[in-house]
């Protein structure tokens, strides 16, 4: 962890810069604790130091792919690791099918950074002793559920464990324990009102203030966080993480999105195509390097999510602002006339305009060989196709065709067909 002080100057667009020094130096620490045990990273890094954002720079990327072929070499845990393994104490897999998931082994040490962070997210949602936080998953292998728990222990919570139960009876449960809280993704949340609206089992969201959600964006869109709020009676935060890299963000209560978590991550956000750092109202792809993670080091880690740069948040808080949360994902975009497009801004630029009903984006080759957008919605007024239009426009810098189709049209095919189809030439 970094000391609090390098970040406790106000906010302004020179905070990423003034954090960049502690942050740097809390990585070479990192780099001389890792260089000499740990054989992945002796190969990669070569004895690197860095003190400079040139040297951080001239560090190699880490690849999930990397880490993979790591341990298909080295089966199971590959050569990631910075001690014997009688240090390690926890053990988590990314999602993915069998063969593909990721171990990740964590120390103790590393395992308190975790819970830190959890326990950011929770007081940064204004979680207290004084909270019962419901934890409805069964744990299995991710990282986002046991750090959750850790993170209600941290803050001195209650947590109520409701695992292996069904919609119902967690309901009940969050009705009969009057939990404050709950942590679960998005769709979750939405679900459990369906439940709750069937089956008259709305007094579960008498007591509940906060949800806490992970795992999905849609936190982050203004239109699945309002259906949420208005169901619960209930404030809705979000942040992110990845069991490679950690908890990295907390919510920011006050303006919206997310924060990097600048005490425990270094984050750089970089256009995914050439590498180079983005500035505010642009898009990029948050590379992470977590300085308090020494057992199973992740080092400019190329995270594929993709974010909106934001400039400063409204609330003044000195941490690297992300005002949508996590837009997308690297491997979903596609490049249309060399610009990079991202399916989940324009789906994101839709809701912001209003738009309630279902739509269709697709990337096509014209007979020109010129390659388009058209984007099918169902809305049947013309103001709302022509600001749906502009609004693509000021985002993605590209001319988008807007076609209005009957509502219900395209709902009805919503189980057999993508949202999102790329029909391109190759
Ligand atoms: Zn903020």
């Amino acid at each position: 962890m970094i000391a609090r002080e390098a970040a406790a100057a106000p906010y302004n667009h020179a905070t990423r810069e003034m954090q960049r020094p502690a942050q740097i130096a809390a990585l070479d620490d990192l780099l001389q604790r890792v260089h000499e045990t740990n054989a992945f990273q002796r190969a990669r890094l070569r004895g690197a130091r860095v003190s400079t954002v040139e040297d951080l720079r001239a560090l190699p990327f880490t690849i999930k792919d990397e880490l993979l072929l790591d341990q298909a070499s080295s089966p199971p845990y590959g050569t990631n690791l910075t001690f014997p393994l009688e240090h390690y104490t926890h053990l988590h897999l990314t999602s993915g099918t069998v063969g593909e998931q990721l171990r990740v082994l964590q120390t103790a040490e590393d395992w308190q950074a975790t819970r830190r962070c959890f326990a950011r997210v929770l007081s940064e949602a204004g979680i207290t002793a004084a909270d019962r936080v419901a934890l409805p998953f069964p744990f299995g292998a991710y990282l986002q559920f046991w750090a959750a728990a850790a993170g209600v222990e941290d803050v001195g919570a209650l947590a109520l464990p409701l695992g292996g139960l069904e919609g119902r009876e967690r309901l009940r449960a969050i009705a009969e324990f009057e939990a404050t809280a709950i942590v679960c993704t998005p769709t979750y949340a939405l679900g459990l009102i369906d439940v709750a609206l069937e089956h008259g089992l709305e007094d579960a969201f008498a007591s509940v203030r906060a949800l806490i959600c992970q795992g999905e964006p849609g936190a982050s869109i203004p239109a699945a966080r309002e259906r949420i709020e208005s169901a619960w009676g209930a404030r809705v935060f979000d942040h992110a993480g990845s069991t490679e890299v950690g908890v990295f963000s907390y919510p920011c209560a006050a303006g919206g999105g997310l924060h990097v978590n600048g005490q425990e991550f270094l984050c750089e956000i970089l256009d995914p195509a050439g590498g180079e750092e983005v500035g505010p109202g642009t898009q990029g792809e948050l590379v992470l390097s977590a300085l308090s993670r020494i057992g199973c080091p992740a080092i400019r880690f190329r995270s594929g999510d993709v974010v909106d740069v934001g400039g400063a948040c409204p609330a003044g808080h000195d941490d690297v602002w992300l005002p949508n949360g996590i837009v997308g994902r690297t491997d979903d975009m596609v490049v249309i006339r060399g610009m990079n497009v991202f399916p989940s801004a324009i789906e994101q630029t839709l809701r912001e305009a209003g738009l309630l009903g279902e739509y269709r984006i697709r990337f096509y080759t014209e007979a020109t060989e010129r390659d388009e957008i058209r984007v099918l919605v169902e809305a049947t007024d013309p103001a709302m196709v022509r600001m749906i239009e502009e609004r693509i426009f000021g985002r993605l810098a590209l001319r988008v065709r807007v076609v209005p189709v009957m509502p219900g049209v395209l709902t009805a095919q919503r189980l057999k067909a993508r949202r999102v189809e790329d029909m391109r030439r190759r």
